[in-house]
């Protein structure tokens, strides 16, 4: 098996040398295992928090171990009369060629039911995270404003038709005039704009006559910045990820605006709440028949950038943090 480790914590961006690959033998399944072939490896922007010893919701990955990923996966051996091989599954081999994994933590997946990829995506951890942070803290109401950036990923995406699903008009903020108007013409926003315009501001309270009843919070930094001012009163922010600041080594320079922040809070009697997709896997059992319902029926679309090899997967997740992706980045490993 052919697998990449992490060799050292990355330090603002990470680099080709803080990744090692190593070819390993792997241990045959014990009881209870499976032994598993990697087709895609999913890449997402909370990695860069498991190369971090920073504190987390979550233990880092350690120096010398595998880095952590979902995978899609095809059974080569089982131990357990639930999986056989060929079956199709979804796991969390990380970085490698092959895995071996408790065959408790796989589920098995309907290569017929969608494409293979989508269970990282739209059907999967990014598409619910969508889902229950805009459901269930944003709320959406029919007639409000919505506003979402990391706008054409996988989370933004969804969060955006899900807005308008709900009856909200939907504001979308991407990165170059290529995403901007994937997000009026795939994605069907209402608007969309340009993080990287000089005039982004302006462009943005053009977009938002009415101001801001959910903001997304997907990126944190100047959209962050730009959306204050337009909030509402009563709004709601769902604090989803901020890829703005995951590279940073220190707060940003310049004033301190966290007064500013707090007395908007206060004024505008608003609701700021963090979450992890994992605080909603009860509502796992709701979100797959609804998003596959709405993807039948051509209300949610979905985009995949799958870039090609696992050699190529460092510089993919650099991409990531950069804006180089055009939808939800995946890795094909193998066929
Ligand atoms: P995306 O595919 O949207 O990729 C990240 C995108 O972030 C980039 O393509 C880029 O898009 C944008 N971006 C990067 N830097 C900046 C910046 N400085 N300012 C504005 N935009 C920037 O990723 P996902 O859809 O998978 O994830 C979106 C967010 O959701 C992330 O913050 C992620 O951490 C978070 N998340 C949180 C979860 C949770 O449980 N809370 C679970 C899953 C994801 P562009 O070119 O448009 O700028």
């Amino acid at each position: 098996s052919t697998r990449i480790v992490l060799a050292s914590r990355p330090i603002g961006m990470p680099q080709q040398e803080n990744f090692r690959t190593e070819t390993v033998e792997l241990e045959p399944p014990k009881p209870g295992e499976a032994l598993l072939q990697t087709l895609y490896l999913s890449l997402d922007p909370y990695m860069r928090g498991r190369m971090s010893d920073a504190p987390s919701y979550a233990a880092p990955v350690e120096v010398d171990g595998t880095m952590c990923g979902a995978t899609v996966s095809r059974v080569l051996e089982s131990t357990d009369p639930a999986l056989s091989p060929g079956d199709i599954v979804l796991g969390y081999g990380g970085w490698q060629t092959h895995s071996v994994e408790s065959v408790r933590a796989l589920r098995k997946l309907d290569p017929n039911a969608a494409p293979l990829t989508t269970a990282l995506g739209v059907l999967g951890m990014p598409g619910m995270t969508a889902y229950t942070g805009l459901l269930t803290i944003g709320r959406p109401q029919p007639g409000e404003t919505v506003v979402v950036a990391a706008a054409t990923g996988p989370v933004g995406a969804t969060v955006g038709q899900l807005a308008k699903i709900k009856g909200a008009r939907a504001v979308g903020i991407a990165g170059g005039p290529q995403k901007v108007a994937l997000l009026r013409e795939r994605f069907g926003f209402d608007a969309a704009i340009d993080h990287r315009a000089p005039d982004f501001a302006e462009q943005l309270a053009a977009a938002t006559p009415d101001g801001i009843d959910v903001y997304f919070e997907n990126v944190g930094g100047a959209v962050f910045d730009a959306v204050l001012p337009r909030l509402n009163q009563f709004a709601r922010i769902p604090v989803c990820g901020l890829i703005a600041n995951y590279n940073d080594t220190d707060l940003p320079p310049g004033p301190d605006r966290l007064p500013l922040f707090m007395s908007n809070i206060l004024r505008k009697s608003m609701t700021v709440r963090g979450f992890i997709v994992s605080d909603f896997w009860d509502q796992a059992g709701e979100f797959y028949p609804a998003a596959a319902q709405w993807i039948a029926e051509g209300k949610l679309v979905y985009l995949e950038d799958v870039v090609d090899g696992l050699d190529h997967t460092v510089e993919a997740f650099q991409g990531l943090l950069t804006g180089k992706n055009l939808g939800k980045l995946v890795i094909k490993v193998a066929d």
